[in-house]
This record gives C-alpha cells, structure tokens and sequence, in this order.
C-alpha cells in the first residue's frame, strides 16, 4: 500500500538515496530540507515525478502534515559544516528531534532517526555494540554534534516511553558513495576530490585511526528494513560495515584506484578525533538479515566515477 513519507534532510547525501528508493518502491514521498548542506541537484532526477513534493523549511520551527512515516535526517554530518555553526547544529538535532517527535504523536506516524556512530565517542570498547555507552567529551568542538545526537537518541525514547510514539532508533557508520558535495569535507570525498585533481592528499595526523567505511546502498537497504520491522522494535541497531580500515589505507586505496599521482601530507588532528571506529552488526544480522554488500575497492570505484563528474 502506497505510504505518504517524510524524509528530513531529503536533500543531502544520504536523504536524497532515500528519497529515490522510496519513491521506487511506490510511496508519496515529502523532501523537507533547508538546504544548509543538501542541494537540488541530488534531487533533480525525482523533480516532476507527482509522488515526490520539495519542502524548504528548517526542522527547529514546528511543521504540520499528515504521514504514515518519518525518517529524521535534517542534521549537517560533516565536521567542517557542523562545526562551522555549532549553536545551530546542536538546536537542529534538538528542536529538530522535538518537533518531528511532535509531529509523529499527533498524526501516529512511525518515526525512524538517524543517529550515529559518534554517540560512542572516542570507545573504549571495540568494536562497539548498541550495549556501549560511549566515551564522549561534552566540551569539545564535536560535542555539539555528539552530544545533539546523544540527546535525540533520548528524546526518542521518552517519547516512546510517555506518549507511546513508535519509534526506531539507527546509529549510523561513516556511509559514503554518490552525492556527496565535494566541499563535504569528509575523508572518502576529500580523497577522492584531492586526488582527482593532483592535489595533495590531506591525512589529519598520522593516519594511524581507524573508520570503518560503508557504501550508501548498503545503508539505505539496512534503514528501511528497520523501519519496516515490527512496531516492538526500536533499536537503537547499528548500521555499518565492520571491515576496519586506517585513514592511510583508504589514502593508499584512492591513489591505487584512481591512478593519481598525488602525494601524501599530513595535518594536524583535530581535537577529539575518535582513534578506532568498527561496528558490531551482531543485532542487524539476526534481526534483519542484513550485512553490507560492497566492499571498499567497489564501493570506491563507484564513488570515483560520480566525482569525475563533478569535477573533472
Ligand atoms: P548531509 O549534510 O549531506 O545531509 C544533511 C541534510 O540535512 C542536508 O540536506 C541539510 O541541508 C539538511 N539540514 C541540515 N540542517 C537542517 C535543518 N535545520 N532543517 C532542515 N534540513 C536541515 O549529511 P548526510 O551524510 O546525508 O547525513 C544525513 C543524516 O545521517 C544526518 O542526520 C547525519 O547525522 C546522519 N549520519 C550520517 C553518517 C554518514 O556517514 N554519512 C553517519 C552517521 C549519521
Ligand atoms: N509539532 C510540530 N508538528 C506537529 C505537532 C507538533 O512541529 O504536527 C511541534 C510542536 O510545535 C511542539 C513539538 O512538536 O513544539 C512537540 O510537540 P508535543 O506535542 O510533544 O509538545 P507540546 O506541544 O505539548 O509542547
Ligand atoms: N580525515 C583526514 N583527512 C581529511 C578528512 C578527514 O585524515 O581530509 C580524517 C579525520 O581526522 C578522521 C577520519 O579521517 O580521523 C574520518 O573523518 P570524517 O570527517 O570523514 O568522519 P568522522 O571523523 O566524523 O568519523
């Protein structure tokens, strides 16, 4: 039966692969975005299809529609952009979570939100279950995202708790592929963009930490199977891919795959980068059936040719 689906943050990176799979699989699908780091050309292949309408509008101001489904994406995810107004990064995912909450109480609507990896902070624990709490520094340039975050994964559950909203909560690993802007700022589409154009590769320390690295189909297959679990499910489940990788691998990996002749430099590390990031998928794969399919080399390649797009 044909949902009506709000995707906040439907313009970005990961919204906009939403928003076309479910527009696919034959739903009325509502784009909310205030186009802070997401853009229309993401979306421009789904403009004129009459299920899918464009919204302009920022989560922190209350906002009225009738839906059977909300996924909750509105949040910058790049350091760089999310640090570069962290009041508003933290207001996004706080009185963003309030409202879209709100919103799923009145009209009974499913709500799925995006969280994070980042909730476990720099861990202790590897790799990290849903059972770890995290090791997070509460005043610290990445708290504003971390600890947003940290905060709407609890609003989640009183809302749960004290109005009985179905909720669905997903912690999110570093997920890359096509559409990400190449100004994101994250390590995969610096690289690839570094390397496009001969400039200098750009590890932040030594490249000795470690992200596990996820392609988009593979995240966007795991999300919907969560929202479509049964009503006494709600997480929070990470969705990752557990294969390990240190930045100088992935370095090494663009270079080997897109044939550039860039060099390696190596910057300072920003405060509180997390020195080993894996997920444990023992939840996803009992509960859902699901692993991630594309490894790094495929899941590069595939990106590299969406970048000689843009620009080459
Ligand atoms: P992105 O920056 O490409 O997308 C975020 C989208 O939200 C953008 O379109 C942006 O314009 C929009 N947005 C930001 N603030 C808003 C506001 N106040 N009101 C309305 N729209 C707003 O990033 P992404 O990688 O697509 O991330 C999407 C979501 O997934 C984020 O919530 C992020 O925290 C989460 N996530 C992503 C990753 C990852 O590796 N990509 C990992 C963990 C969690
Ligand atoms: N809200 C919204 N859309 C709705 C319903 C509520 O944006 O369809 C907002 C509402 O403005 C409020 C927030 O969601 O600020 C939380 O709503 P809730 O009903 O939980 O709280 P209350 O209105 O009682 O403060
Ligand atoms: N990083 C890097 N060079 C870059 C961008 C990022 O070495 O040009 C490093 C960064 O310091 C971190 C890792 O790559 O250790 C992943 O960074 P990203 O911003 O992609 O994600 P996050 O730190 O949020 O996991």
């Amino acid at each position: 039966m044909m949902k009506r689906i709000l995707v906040t943050g439907g313009a970005g990176f990961i919204g906009s692969h939403l928003c076309a799979r479910l527009l696919n699989e034959g739903n009325d699908v509502i784009c909310l975005d205030n186009y802070f780091t997401g853009n229309k050309e993401n979306i421009i292949s789904l403009i004129g299809n009459p299920h899918f309408e464009m919204v302009r509008h920022d989560v922190i101001h209350p906002y009225y529609v009738e839906v059977d489904q909300i996924y909750n994406l509105a949040c910058p995810a790049s350091p760089v952009h999310y640090q570069y107004n962290p009041i508003k990064t933290i207001k996004t995912s706080v009185m963003g979570a309030i409202n879209m909450l709100g919103l799923a109480k009145r009209v009974n609507a499913k709500i799925l939100q995006a969280s994070t990896s980042e909730i476990y902070g720099d861990p202790f624990v590897h790799p990290q279950p849903e059972s770890y709490w995290g090791n997070v520094n509460t005043i610290g340039i990445r708290s504003c995202y971390d600890e947003g975050k940290r905060c709407a994964e609890t609003l989640f559950m009183d809302y749960h708790r004290q109005n009985n909203v179905k909720i669905k909560i997903i912690r999110i690993f570093n997920t890359y592929g096509p559409n990400m802007h190449p100004s994101d700022g994250r390590v995969v589409s610096n690289f690839i963009v570094q390397a496009l154009k001969s400039e200098n590769i750009t590890i932040y320390g030594e490249g000795t930490q470690t992200r596990s690295f996820q392609y988009i189909d593979d995240l966007i297959e795991g999300m919907i199977r969560v929202m479509n679990t049964d009503d006494s499910f709600i997480g929070p489940i990470n969705i990752g891919n557990p294969n390990e990788f240190t930045i100088m691998q992935l370095a090494e990996r663009v270079l080997a795959l897109t044939g550039s002749k860039s060099k390696i430099v190596k910057l300072d590390l920003p405060s509180d980068d997390p020195q080993q990031r894996k997920p444990d998928i023992t939840l996803a794969r009992n509960l859902l059936g699901w692993e991630p399919k594309v490894q790094l080399d495929k899941g590069l390649g595939k990106t590299i040719n969406y970048f000689k797009t843009k620009v080459l």
